[in-house]
Formats: structure tokens, sequence, C-alpha cells
């Protein structure tokens, strides 16, 4: 838990799933890639999905959800699924009053519902009180998904929206005082980033801009990504910022270092600096 003006921060991992490490790492050859993360006989490597919760008052945002606790036995099987079931920290969906769902794939808003108990496939919300936001652009997208990322959404996951309380964003807004989302484009049309603002600084959270604290690096991109060359100068403004404001960053996907401090390296290169602890 860290304070930040009058907010306080925590992170909470939803759970691991595995991907392989090629896609995640893009044009960067396995010989360094496997150095950082070993992978397994199937050559994937561990994602964590990190939620970022904070505490305002008398609301709690929650910022992605991670995969859920839903997933049919072919497809657990094939990214190996391991949701972390709520009641295991005693973490209360309850309590959260919004959600900020960076993006629509299914690593980071699959945990907006459950499967029913009892039924073939019906689902339940996790969230049903919160307000849920996501970017306009970005619903438009997972409605009509390119065959690149078709395989990245849930069809269920819109079911979800439908019976939610969705507050649709567009481009930079301040959805709450100190709490502004950012559109983004490249890794997925209409991806929203979080800036949480606070005693002079902010805590950042780029979702799949940055997965891993080793993507700070700026060419290392990843497979998934719709538009590398969009991306690369997304990431590079977003990146300066957080350099300038010295701003915390959180890497949603990264099992190691979940959140940290930017520094110029003795090469002039942007890099990980201080691991913080939220
Ligand atoms: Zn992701």
């Amino acid at each position: 838990m860290k304070a930040l003006g009058p907010f306080r921060l925590s992170l909470r991992n939803n759970g691991f799933l595995h991907l392989d490490g090629g896609a995640m790492f893009g044009t960067v050859p396995k010989v360094m890639w496997e150095k950082w993360m070993a992978p397994d006989g199937e050559n994937r490597i561990p994602l964590a999905t990190w939620s970022l919760l904070v505490d305002a008052g008398e609301r709690r945002f929650m910022v992605d959800v991670g995969t859920g606790a839903h997933w049919p036995e072919k497809l657990r099987r094939i990214y190996a699924v391991e949701s972390r079931p709520d009641a295991e920290d005693g973490f209360d969906p309850g309590s959260v009053t919004d959600v900020v769902i960076s993006h629509l794939h299914f690593d980071h808003a699959g945990g907006l519902f459950a499967r029913k108990p009892g039924t073939e496939g019906d689902i339940e919300l996790r969230f049903p009180k919160a307000k849920i936001y996501v970017q306009a652009a970005h619903l438009e997208n997972a409605r009509h998904p390119n065959p690149h990322e078709r395989m990245s959404f849930l069809r269920k996951t819109l079911t979800a929206l439908d019976r939610s309380n969705l507050v649709l964003t567009e481009g930079s807004e301040e959805i709450f005082p100190g709490i502004r989302v950012h559109r983004s484009d490249g890794h997925t049309r209409g991806l929203q980033w979080v800036e949480v603002r606070g005693g002079g600084t902010a805590v950042a959270f780029p979702s799949d801009m940055i997965p891993f604290s080793h993507h700070v690096a700026l060419p290392y991109t990843m497979g998934y990504d719709i538009n590398v060359e969009k991306l690369l100068a997304e990431k590079e403004d977003f990146l300066n910022r957080a350099l300038a404001g010295d701003w915390t960053v959180v890497f949603e996907h990264d099992p190691d270092v979940a959140a940290a401090r930017l520094k110029r390296d003795d090469k002039g290169r942007i890099a990980v600096s201080s691991f913080v602890n939220l």
C-alpha cells in the first residue's frame, strides 16, 4: 500500500497465464529473452495479471481484472491459465466502485465475469454494481475484431459489458480528479493507459504498451501488436513523460518486477532504475 496525494494504491495479482515467449518478445531473439525468462517445454513464459487498486475515499478504482475463472478446459490448457480465487487473499470485488479496462483482450477483461454455478455456460458479473470504463473506439474494435486480434477477445466479455454499468471514454479524459485515461492505438485500437496523479508525481499503468519491465527498451515490442510503428511513437512519448515526472510505472504482466521508476542509462537509453513496492 502506497500513499499518493489523496489516494492509497496497491497491486493485486489476479493469477497467471502462459504465452509463447517468442510472441511476447517480438523480434528479440530467444537466445536473449530466455536468459530473462525461462520458457517451459512448450516455449511458454509466465505472465502475471496485476491490477492497480486506487482507494479514493468513498470510491475504489481497479485497473484491469485478469483472466477470470471461466475457462473451458481446452483454452485453459493452451494458455495454462491459473486464475487466483478472490477468496484466496480475501479480495472483495464488491468493494470496487469503478473498473477501468485498458482493453478487452481476455487477459485484461476476462475477469469481468465468472461462470454461473450449475449452468452450462451462463455468466455472472464479478462487479455487478461498478462502473466499467472502456474507450468507445476499442469497444467498436472488439465488436468487429480484425483477424490478427480475433483470438484475443472472448464473446462473453461483450455479454458481460451489455449487462454492466458501462461508461465509454474518448481519448484523454479525467474520469475522477487525479485519475486520467489516455488513448493509444499501437497494441490494439483504443487501448487506454491510466495515470494517477498525486503528491507532485504519478503512478502510471501502461498495460500492454509495456507488458514486462524488459519492454522498457524502446525497440522491444510484442508479436501481438497491431501497429508497431505507432506503438513505438506512443511508447517513446510515454517513457519520456514517465522519466521527466519521476513516475512509478506498473508492468501488468511482469511476474518479477511489478512496478519501477525509470532512469537514463550510460548509453542514454531509458531503463528501469529502482523497483517500487505498491
Ligand atoms: Zn495482455
